[in-house]
């Protein structure tokens, strides 16, 4: 076993670091609603410069009018594991369309009785749900969703598989904060730009939706992280996307520096130091001042201050956490609009 196979196998069952056969299967997804964001390798860089083109019509729209887009169209949230950022601005966001829409979460429902997902998802298409944004602990459930279904799906993080809509809205954020065009993108968009994603690489969906992004529009990736939470194949994910264990000499590189949570619910069995972790690879307030004065510094959240990033960090003008936050309800609002296949 590889460590890759045998980190997959600790968690939940998902993939490794690198897609392997059944996230590949995953993409080729041939049933799936047009719609449907189940992975960042189903976007071409046309559609994701579509969704940022919907993103600032909507934006620009009066609340109004842009009410009226999806009035009378019924949208299910199905979470089962828990989620402040991305339920709520999916939430807020098909509000804000006028969607109506209905939550169903494993502390409130069937599935606490062991009701399996099709059988969910079949329940919420009878009930009227003409597209599912989901999360859940296994890889490839988004995928499986959309194909017993065929509604478009939104995959709101699967296991340590894909967050495409978080990668979406870093996107989004790392244009507006670099001062570039945010309504559009070709594969040069993120030129000369250098991103660190830095912390539990192995289990983070979130990086692995941006490592596979950033790079096809002209960003450089510096992964950086201790062997345990960054395989060396790693550098498999694709072009554009190189590895840096000391987290100075990836900070110095850095134009963006993407920090993420130790994730331990798919940690089992990994003993880890913590005080030597946040000695090597916190961001603190001192390490940015001296190595990255200008950085940005984004997080997906949920932050865990005095770990991976000390509060004065998180709280600093650097920052572009809450930027984040606000970009997440922008981005969703354009990928509801094009899963329901209204043109806005
Ligand atoms: N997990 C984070 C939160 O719960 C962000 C997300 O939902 O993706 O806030
Ligand atoms: N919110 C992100 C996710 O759901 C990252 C995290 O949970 O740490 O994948």
């Amino acid at each position: 076993m590889t460590d890759l196979t045998k980190s997959a196998a600790m968690g939940e069952g998902g993939v490794g670091l690198l897609s392997g056969a059944e996230s590949h299967a995953a993409a080729l997804c041939s049933a799936c609603a047009k719609g449907s964001l189940l992975t960042v390798e189903h976007l071409s860089i046309a559609d994701v410069a579509g969704i940022l083109a919907t993103t600032t019509r909507l934006e620009r729209m009066a609340a109004v009018e842009r009410a009226r887009l999806l009035t009378g169209r019924t949208i299910a949230l199905l979470f089962y594991e828990s989620s402040t950022r991305t339920r709520t601005s999916f939430e807020l966001a098909a509000k804000s369309l006028g969607a109506t829409t209905t939550l169903v979460s494993d502390k409130s429902s069937s599935i606490e009785k062991g009701e399996s997902l099709k059988d969910t998802g079949l329940t919420l298409r009878a009930l009227g749900a003409e597209a599912i944004v989901l999360r859940h602990p296994s890889s490839g459930a988004a995928s499986l969703l959309a194909r017993v279904t065929g509604l478009p799906v939104l995959n709101a993080g699967d296991g340590m598989h894909q967050h495409p809509s978080q990668a979406l809205l870093d996107l989004r954020t790392i244009l507006l904060r670099l001062g570039r065009d945010a309504s559009t993108v070709d594969a040069h968009a993120l030129d000369g730009v250098t991103v660190a994603i830095v912390g539990d690489i192995l289990h983070s969906r979130v990086a692995r939706s941006n490592a596979m992004l950033l790079p096809r529009l002209g960003a450089r990736v510096v992964l950086c992280g201790p062997v345990e939470m960054l395989p060396e194949d790693a550098l498999g994910l694709g072009a554009g996307i190189a590895i840096e264990r000391d987290f100075d000499r990836a900070l110095a590189q850095a134009d963006v520096a993407m920090m993420l949570r130790i994730q331990k619910e798919r940690l089992a069995g990994f003993d880890l130091d913590l005080a030597e972790y946040v000695a090597r690879y916190q961001l603190s307030a001192q390490r940015l001042a001296a190595i990255a004065p200008h950085a940005a510094v984004l997080h997906p959240g949920p932050i865990i201050r005095g770990l991976e990033i000390a509060g004065e960090v998180a709280d600093g003008a650097q920052s572009a956490i809450e930027q984040q936050v606000a970009q997440g309800l922008a981005v969703r609002r354009a990928l509801l609009a094009r899963a329901l296949g209204v043109q806005a």
